[in-house]
């Protein structure tokens, strides 16, 4: 898979808890599979927490990035709370 950041930059393949994860060695972006982020944080209840706290950032000036899998615009989102995060998410939901 190319980094959606990074364009042409291919992303490694690490392996996590027997999650196969993409990561970018350029931007040391990490890409997310729907699902794979549940399994990531075993906690359900957390996970949950955590994904409900998202919330769309339409002022950031950052430019959007295309999705990988279907080449769509990505939302920006920002997690509330906790650490300042911002996360690019499909919203076709193949991942972030
Ligand atoms: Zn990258
Ligand atoms: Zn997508």
């Amino acid at each position: 898979m190319d980094c959606p950041v990074c364009k042409n930059e291919p992303t490694i393949v690490l392996e996590l808890n027997e999650i196969e994860i993409d990561y970018c060695l350029s931007c040391n972006g990490i890409w997310l599979d729907t699902g794979e982020l549940e399994l990531l944080l075993e906690d359900n209840t957390e996970t949950k927490i955590f994904l409900n706290s998202f919330t769309l950032d339409n002022k950031t000036k950052e430019k959007k990035l295309r999705c990988p899998i279907c080449n769509k615009k990505m939302d920006k989102v920002q997690v509330v709370g906790g650490k300042e995060i911002r996360i690019d998410k499909c919203k076709y939901n193949h991942g972030l």
